[in-house]
Protein backbone atom coordinates (compact mmCIF):
# COMPACT_ATOMS: atom_id res chain seq x y z
CA UNK A 1 0.00 0.00 0.00
CA UNK A 2 1.33 3.63 -0.77
CA UNK A 3 1.22 6.05 1.82
CA UNK A 4 -1.27 8.08 0.08
CA UNK A 5 -3.60 4.95 0.13
CA UNK A 6 -2.42 4.57 3.58
CA UNK A 7 -3.72 8.24 4.68
CA UNK A 8 -6.83 7.77 2.80
CA UNK A 9 -7.65 5.03 5.09
CA UNK A 10 -6.87 6.56 7.84
CA UNK A 11 -8.86 9.27 6.78
CA UNK A 12 -12.24 6.87 6.20
CA UNK A 13 -11.66 5.55 9.47
CA UNK A 14 -11.40 8.36 11.45
CA UNK A 15 -14.55 9.80 9.66
CA UNK A 16 -16.48 6.37 10.61
CA UNK A 17 -14.84 6.35 14.22
CA UNK A 18 -13.84 9.83 15.35
CA UNK A 19 -10.50 8.42 16.78
CA UNK A 20 -7.77 5.89 16.84
CA UNK A 21 -4.82 5.22 18.25
CA UNK A 22 -1.44 4.81 16.56
CA UNK A 23 -1.02 1.20 17.41
CA UNK A 24 -4.58 0.24 16.13
CA UNK A 25 -3.99 1.96 12.99
CA UNK A 26 -0.18 0.14 12.84
CA UNK A 27 -1.94 -3.31 13.47
CA UNK A 28 -4.57 -2.54 11.06
CA UNK A 29 -2.56 -1.61 8.23
CA UNK A 30 0.23 -3.96 9.28
CA UNK A 31 3.00 -1.07 9.38
CA UNK A 32 4.96 -0.16 11.86
CA UNK A 33 3.89 2.80 14.20
CA UNK A 34 6.77 4.80 13.12
CA UNK A 35 5.38 4.56 9.33
CA UNK A 36 1.77 5.56 11.07
CA UNK A 37 3.65 8.76 12.40
CA UNK A 38 4.90 9.76 9.07
CA UNK A 39 1.31 9.18 6.88
CA UNK A 40 0.03 10.83 9.66
CA UNK A 41 2.34 14.23 9.60
CA UNK A 42 1.34 15.87 6.47
CA UNK A 43 -2.36 15.17 7.55
CA UNK A 44 -1.55 16.83 10.74
CA UNK A 45 0.21 19.24 9.29
CA UNK A 46 -2.88 20.35 6.50
CA UNK A 47 -4.91 20.73 9.83
CA UNK A 48 -6.97 17.67 8.76
CA UNK A 49 -6.57 15.52 11.85
CA UNK A 50 -5.29 16.38 15.35
CA UNK A 51 -3.14 14.92 17.64
CA UNK A 52 -4.45 13.77 21.02
CA UNK A 53 -3.02 12.00 23.94
CA UNK A 54 -4.11 8.85 23.33
CA UNK A 55 -3.68 8.66 19.18
CA UNK A 56 -5.24 11.04 16.50
CA UNK A 57 -9.11 12.52 15.82
CA UNK A 58 -10.03 14.06 12.74
CA UNK A 59 -10.08 17.86 13.12
CA UNK A 60 -13.89 19.18 12.61
CA UNK A 61 -14.36 22.39 10.85
CA UNK A 62 -14.36 24.16 13.95
CA UNK A 63 -10.33 24.05 13.64
CA UNK A 64 -10.23 26.36 10.31
CA UNK A 65 -8.36 29.37 11.70
CA UNK A 66 -10.87 31.89 10.44
CA UNK A 67 -13.32 31.17 12.68
CA UNK A 68 -14.92 33.94 15.61
CA UNK A 69 -13.84 34.12 18.51
CA UNK A 70 -16.31 32.19 20.97
CA UNK A 71 -16.17 34.61 23.62
CA UNK A 72 -16.47 38.18 21.33
CA UNK A 73 -17.37 36.94 18.57
CA UNK A 74 -14.46 38.57 16.63
CA UNK A 75 -12.28 36.73 13.68
CA UNK A 76 -9.72 35.30 15.93
CA UNK A 77 -7.41 34.60 12.65
CA UNK A 78 -4.40 36.30 14.20
CA UNK A 79 -1.10 35.51 15.87
CA UNK A 80 -3.09 36.35 19.51
CA UNK A 81 -5.23 33.27 18.36
CA UNK A 82 -5.80 30.85 21.56
CA UNK A 83 -7.03 27.70 20.87
CA UNK A 84 -9.46 25.58 23.53
CA UNK A 85 -9.70 21.95 22.88
CA UNK A 86 -12.89 20.47 24.08
CA UNK A 87 -13.44 17.13 25.94
CA UNK A 88 -15.18 16.19 22.85
CA UNK A 89 -11.76 16.98 20.64
CA UNK A 90 -14.19 20.31 19.02
CA UNK A 91 -11.43 22.95 19.00
CA UNK A 92 -12.32 26.91 19.58
CA UNK A 93 -10.42 29.82 18.38
CA UNK A 94 -10.85 32.80 20.87
CA UNK A 95 -8.87 35.45 19.24
CA UNK A 96 -7.13 36.19 22.10
CA UNK A 97 -5.67 35.09 25.36
CA UNK A 98 -7.85 37.06 27.67
CA UNK A 99 -11.18 35.49 25.63
CA UNK A 100 -9.62 32.60 25.62
CA UNK A 101 -9.23 32.31 29.84
CA UNK A 102 -12.87 34.27 29.89
CA UNK A 103 -14.12 31.00 27.60
CA UNK A 104 -11.79 28.71 30.31
CA UNK A 105 -14.00 30.08 32.66
CA UNK A 106 -17.24 29.85 31.67
CA UNK A 107 -16.86 26.18 29.98
CA UNK A 108 -13.81 24.84 31.95
CA UNK A 109 -15.34 21.20 32.80
CA UNK A 110 -15.40 20.80 29.41
CA UNK A 111 -12.02 21.38 28.42
CA UNK A 112 -9.41 19.02 27.78
CA UNK A 113 -6.50 21.70 26.96
CA UNK A 114 -5.60 24.91 26.31
CA UNK A 115 -2.88 25.99 23.48
CA UNK A 116 -1.59 29.64 23.05
CA UNK A 117 1.95 30.73 21.53
CA UNK A 118 4.66 32.16 23.12
CA UNK A 119 5.08 36.52 22.30
CA UNK A 120 8.25 36.45 21.92
CA UNK A 121 9.28 33.29 20.10
CA UNK A 122 6.07 31.89 18.41
CA UNK A 123 6.58 28.44 19.75
CA UNK A 124 3.18 27.05 21.00
CA UNK A 125 2.88 26.44 24.69
CA UNK A 126 0.37 25.16 27.01
CA UNK A 127 -1.15 27.83 28.73
CA UNK A 128 -1.50 26.25 32.23
CA UNK A 129 1.87 26.23 32.36
CA UNK A 130 2.22 29.48 30.72
CA UNK A 131 3.47 32.77 32.49
CA UNK A 132 0.80 36.10 31.85
CA UNK A 133 1.65 39.55 31.84
CA UNK A 134 -1.44 42.00 32.10
CA UNK A 135 -1.37 45.85 32.22
CA UNK A 136 1.98 45.86 30.42
CA UNK A 137 2.50 49.34 28.49
CA UNK A 138 1.48 47.87 24.99
CA UNK A 139 -1.18 47.66 23.04
CA UNK A 140 -1.91 44.50 21.04
CA UNK A 141 -5.10 45.92 19.99
CA UNK A 142 -7.47 43.22 20.44
CA UNK A 143 -9.48 42.84 24.28
CA UNK A 144 -8.70 44.23 27.39
CA UNK A 145 -7.40 43.45 29.62
CA UNK A 146 -4.74 41.94 27.71
CA UNK A 147 -2.68 39.31 28.76
CA UNK A 148 1.04 38.80 27.30
CA UNK A 149 1.84 34.75 27.05
CA UNK A 150 5.39 33.80 28.08
CA UNK A 151 6.38 30.48 28.08
CA UNK A 152 9.39 31.26 30.11
CA UNK A 153 8.70 33.25 33.57
CA UNK A 154 12.51 34.48 33.97
CA UNK A 155 11.59 36.05 29.91
CA UNK A 156 8.31 37.64 31.33
CA UNK A 157 10.08 39.21 34.29
CA UNK A 158 13.06 40.55 31.71
CA UNK A 159 9.93 41.87 29.45
CA UNK A 160 8.70 43.61 32.32
CA UNK A 161 11.29 45.44 33.58
CA UNK A 162 10.93 47.58 29.80
CA UNK A 163 7.24 46.81 29.55
CA UNK A 164 5.64 47.05 33.02
CA UNK A 165 2.94 45.07 34.18
CA UNK A 166 2.28 42.47 36.37
CA UNK A 167 2.71 38.69 36.35
CA UNK A 168 0.52 36.10 36.94
CA UNK A 169 0.11 32.28 36.30
CA UNK A 170 -2.90 30.63 34.67
CA UNK A 171 -5.10 31.07 37.32
CA UNK A 172 -4.36 34.07 39.03
CA UNK A 173 -4.40 35.90 35.48
CA UNK A 174 -8.28 34.82 35.19
CA UNK A 175 -9.08 35.89 38.34
CA UNK A 176 -6.92 39.08 37.86
CA UNK A 177 -8.86 39.76 34.43
CA UNK A 178 -12.23 38.91 35.99
CA UNK A 179 -11.42 41.60 38.68
CA UNK A 180 -10.51 43.85 36.23
CA UNK A 181 -13.30 43.40 34.45
CA UNK A 182 -15.90 44.15 36.75
CA UNK A 183 -14.09 47.01 37.74
CA UNK A 184 -14.36 48.30 34.51
CA UNK A 185 -18.18 47.58 33.84
CA UNK A 186 -20.61 49.55 36.14
CA UNK A 187 -23.88 47.81 35.19
CA UNK A 188 -22.97 43.98 35.11
CA UNK A 189 -22.90 42.27 38.98
CA UNK A 190 -22.75 38.96 39.92
ZN1 LIG B 1 -12.42 37.35 21.65
ZN1 LIG C 1 -9.41 39.50 21.87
Amino acid sequence: MLPIDRQKQILTWLENEKSLRVTTISQRLDVSEMTVYRDLNPLIKQNKVIKTSSGVTLSTPAAVPTDNCPYCLKPSSGKLSVQIIKENQQIENACCAHCALMRYQDIKNNVSQVICRDFLKDTTINAKAATFLIDADLDLNCCEPQPIIFASRKQAKQFQKGFGGKIYNFQEAIQMILKEMKVDCCCCEE
